[in-house]
């Protein structure tokens, strides 16, 4: 039996997931104080850290925490008085450190939405987007070739 597309809208709800990246307008790197000038000549703004060389330890950037608060807020997230970044192992030839520092399950921000209103033939229809979570995560770097 087949069913047609009226039949599917009565007999399912939609339910759509979105990943969503977001660069923060920070002047320097999350877990460094190197600065992330776009067109900076190569190997220019790298450190320690940046390296991951033995005994260089990562420090979160405050502002990029209290811009993610920001936007959680603005979201209707609940900011978690805890959270924890860990480091996913894996290796993209971008990032020869092997490892990225990111958020699995404490993020910062949790169960956030936003309502939206869209014009439909019955009328306005209100909608709500959910945000399961916002992680925080550093970037790789720029892979360039000639
Ligand atoms: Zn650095």
């Amino acid at each position: 039996m087949s069913l047609t597309y009226d039949d599917v809208v009565a007999k399912y709800e939609p339910v759509l997931g979105l990943e969503v990246h977001v660069e923060l307008n920070t002047e320097s790197k999350m877990f460094c104080g190197c600065a992330t000038v776009f067109g900076a000549e190569p190997n220019t703004q790298t450190c320690p850290v940046c390296l991951a060389l033995p005994g260089a330890l990562p420090v979160v950037n405050e502002k990029a925490i209290e811009s993610t608060i920001k936007i959680g807020l603005a979201l209707n997230c609940s900011i978690a008085p805890f959270s924890r970044f860990a480091r996913k192992n894996y290796f993209y030839p971008d990032m020869p450190k092997n490892f990225q520092i990111s958020q699995y399950d404490e993020p910062i921000c949790v169960n956030g939405y936003v309502d939206v209103e869209i014009e439909t033939d019955e009328g306005l229809k209100k909608l709500t987007s959910q945000f399961v979570s916002m992680v925080m995560l550093m970037s790789r770097s720029k892979q360039m070739k000639d």
